[in-house]
């Protein structure tokens, strides 16, 4: 049976002005039709669903997070160190958390013990609710680097063992820790881990198999070391410089951009908040983020948002960059079609068009004016099926 969703207002991802008075038309888990009501014909025998003076939006992309961390639990590299069952109940949990807050797909950028694998399946197979994954798999981390957890890469031998062994396992990315990071202890965010040498060796080893590369870096020349080598994407960024940020438009490497995790009081914060070498770090990110934003806007680097675990928290990142400067329809894109473009899956999700996956959000509002609107989400529709009727856990 057709479903048609009727709004007050529609944002279809396209940058265009918004629909009035509009209706999404879907017919099993695609997108059939999207117009003002005077155009779209909806069927009879259709079921409908008036979200009334309800925004409706694509579903959210969350471009960077992990399934099996909780900052505010502090020690995120101890997490990942746990044994498999402790990290798939959290993943669990944090994954309906993600679903019910409108994100239908994200990137996991880095679990052990494959489990990012059984979860991307399991969902997939309708087993368990959550975002549709991307997953990086093992990370790509040096023994003495940021990330550091049961699986370590040192040399280009173990480098092109491991990204066979994720690939051959499930891998649909590659993640590379690259410089240090603020929640570790002993890794400052300039230092870098992996010779120039390394990095050519990760990106020809991915890039044959068919795999982007995402880097978690800061700052410093490691970033630099990141972009000569083509990387796609650069995750958090947040000590770059315009130089750098120059060079990564010129050169068409995305910028993933997240702030929850060091700015929300529930982050690396209430976590790690008795550290004081993660403090300090915490601090200086804190200190230059807003600047560095404004560099980000400058550079005319293309940019998407993503949690960096801070789950349900996607509202929030959109609207921290809004306050720092960005027009509130861009960063909605950050958040839906552009973040689908940086992870690849632009052409099945992260717009509302005739053709592509009906993932389909209804917020409270409209987040043109109010952004912070994006918190308060009525309608989850994943694939064409209904989500937002899950309980709280
Ligand atoms: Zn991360």
């Amino acid at each position: 049976m057709p479903l048609a969703i009727k709004a007050r207002r529609i944002l279809d991802g396209s940058g265009k002005a918004p629909i009035e008075q509009g209706v999404v038309l879907i017919e099993g888990d695609r997108i059939k039709a999207v117009g003002a009501s005077t155009q779209v014909h909806i069927p009879p025998g259709a079921e409908v669903i008036d979200c009334g003076a309800h925004t409706v939006l694509p579903g959210l992309v969350d471009a960077h997070s992990h399934a099996s961390i909780i900052p505010g639990l502090g020690d995120q590299i101890g997490q990942l160190r746990q044994p498999p069952a402790p990290a798939m109940i959290r993943a669990v949990q944090n994954l309906r958390t993600d679903l019910r807050s409108g994100v239908t797909t994200m990137r996991v950028v880095g679990e052990e013990h494959f489990l990012d694998v059984d979860l991307r399946d399991a969902i997939a197979a309708g087993h368990l609710p959550g975002p549709r994954l991307l997953v990086a798999t093992r990370p790509i981390t040096a023994r003495n680097g940021h990330g550091a957890a049961l699986t370590f890469s040192d040399g280009e031998d173990e480098i092109r063992r491991h990204i066979r062994e994720n690939v051959a396992r499930g891998a649909d990315l590659i993640k590379l820790f690259m410089t240090g990071g603020v929640s570790s202890k002993s890794t400052a965010s300039r230092w870098y881990a992996y010779s120039r040498h390394e990095v050519d060796v990760t990106v020809e080893e991915a890039h044959r198999n068919n795999k982007p590369v995402a880097v978690h870096a800061h700052g410093g020349p490691g970033v630099r070391i990141c972009i000569e080598a083509g990387v796609d994407t650069i995750e958090h960024g947040k000590l770059c410089d315009l130089d750098d940020l120059v060079e990564m438009r010129r050169r068409n490497i995305w910028l993933v951009t997240n702030n929850a995790v060091g700015g929300h009081p529930d982050g690396i914060e209430k976590g790690d908040g008795h550290v004081a070498s993660i403090m300090a770090k915490l601090r200086e990110s804190r200190e230059k983020s807003r600047e560095n934003f404004a560099s980000v806007l400058q550079s005319g680097v293309k940019w998407a948002v993503g949690t960096d675990s801070m789950h349900g928290l996607m509202w929030w990142e959109i609207a921290k960059v809004v306050e720092w400067g960005a027009d509130p329809h861009d960063a909605i894109l950050a958040g839906t079609r552009r973040a689908a473009e940086a992870i690849g899956m632009s052409d099945q999700v992260g717009s509302l068009e005739a053709g592509k996956l009906a993932d389909v959000i209804s917020v409270d509002g409209d987040p043109l004016t109010d952004v912070t609107c994006l918190q308060r989400v009525g309608l989850v529709l994943q694939a064409g099926r209904r989500v937002d009727r899950l309980s709280p856990m």
